[in-house]
């Protein structure tokens, strides 16, 4: 099991744009990472240079204690698995899987052995003489695992390897992914723009955006922790609610309602999750719903509070309808916003 260590990594390319501001963090040992953000923040800048395929410009990049920045991409003891699969379409299921051994002068015998092992693993064993093309999207999504898995590498990269199935496919992959992840112990890197991948497959989420690292954390801390606006408007479907608060000698004042206290000066912004606003007959907050969306177990009130576009999520026996409804916060879980910066306070 790996350590991977990014000390001031950064990235730039030819043309002068800096794709990574130079960044420090560690991935520990068989933890599953994933590096999530928007189109364009960065993501796959990093992982292409974790694999050798995009130089570093800046800063030292570690592998299992080796720095590797100017290892080549064959010699640094990774596998990755693409968006595309990558495979040979006029090779078997046996011989995609075996390739990359068979190129390294590994024996028949033990190629034939690996290849079983990896098709017992992913369920590919009735598969290992059909060609890519008589494969349905998740199996072919599985070869390339398998080809990954009998290298037997310090580290997997996944770049986006479930965007082209479709939403029930991807879903259960992302489970077979996890569990096979957490079953090899293997340090894996995974890239994606989905929120709900990273938060369902996530030890630890890596939140980028514009080339910076906004935030690295558990799942649960980047959801009810988020350390900046970014992080709380990007994570959660739907996201955070965010709405202008006031400060009176310390109190935090939501339109109106207490919500917290501070010693901060300045503008602030408050962010609340949809699930953490209450229907209460006691509430003081007054939102104004406009639309609801039936979810099957819950259902979405979108409407305003203030003149502010809020989303509130309630149970599906809930009976509110469109019109006005008094609202309050659940304790403590409202999180404050320096207005300029967007970090939390
Ligand atoms: P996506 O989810 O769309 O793949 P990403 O987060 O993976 O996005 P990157 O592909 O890492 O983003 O690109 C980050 C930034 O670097 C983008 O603004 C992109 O235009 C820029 N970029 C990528 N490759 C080059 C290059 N060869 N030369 C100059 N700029 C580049």
């Amino acid at each position: 099991m790996a350590q991977v260590t990014f000390d001031t990594i950064g990235k730039t390319y030819p043309n002068g744009f800096e794709a990574l501001k130079p960044t420090s963090f560690g991935i520990e040992p068989g933890e599953f990472a994933v590096l999530v953000g928007p189109s364009g923040c960065g993501k796959s800048t990093l992982l292409r240079m974790v694999a050798g395929l995009e130089e570093i410009t800046s800063g030292e990049l570690s592998i299992a204690g080796r720095v590797v920045n100017d290892v080549d991409p064959a010699d640094r003891d990774i596998a990755m698995v693409f968006q595309n699969y990558a495979l040979y379409p006029h090779m078997t299921v046996r011989r995609n899987i075996g390739y990359g051994l068979k190129n390294r002068g590994t024996s028949k015998q033990e190629i034939a052995a690996k290849v079983d092992e990896a098709a017992s693993l992913l369920n590919l064993r009735d598969y290992l003489d059909r060609k890519p093309s008589q494969l349905s999207g998740g199996q072919r999504q599985r070869v390339a695992m398998g080809r990954a898995i009998v290298r037997d590498p310090a580290l997997f990269l996944f770049d986006e390897p479930l965007s082209n199935l479709d939403a029930k496919l991807r879903n259960q992959m992302r489970i077979e992914i996890k569990a096979l992840q957490r079953r090899l112990g293997v340090t894996s890197i995974y890239v994606t723009h989905d929120q709900v991948e990273a938060m369902t497959m996530a030890d630890r989420i890596i939140v980028m955006n514009e080339g910076r690292i906004e935030q690295i954390g558990t799942p649960s801390e980047v959801y009810h922790s988020p350390a900046t606006e970014f992080v709380a408007s990007f994570m959660g479907a739907p996201p955070m609610n965010l709405m202008p608060a006031e400060l009176d000698g310390g109190q935090v004042r939501l339109f109106g309602a207490t919500i917290g206290e501070t010693t901060h000066t300045g503008d602030v912004r408050a962010g609340v999750r949809p699930e953490d606003f209450l229907p209460d007959p006691e509430g003081t907050l007054m939102m104004n719903v406009e639309i609801i969306e039936e979810l099957g177990a819950h259902r979405l009130l979108h409407g305003t509070l203030g003149d502010t576009s809020v989303t509130v999520q309630v149970n599906n026996e809930n009976g509110a309808g469109v019109g006005p409804i008094k609202l309050s916060i659940k304790p403590g879980a409202a999180c404050l916003f320096d207005r300029k910066s967007g970090q939390r306070l």
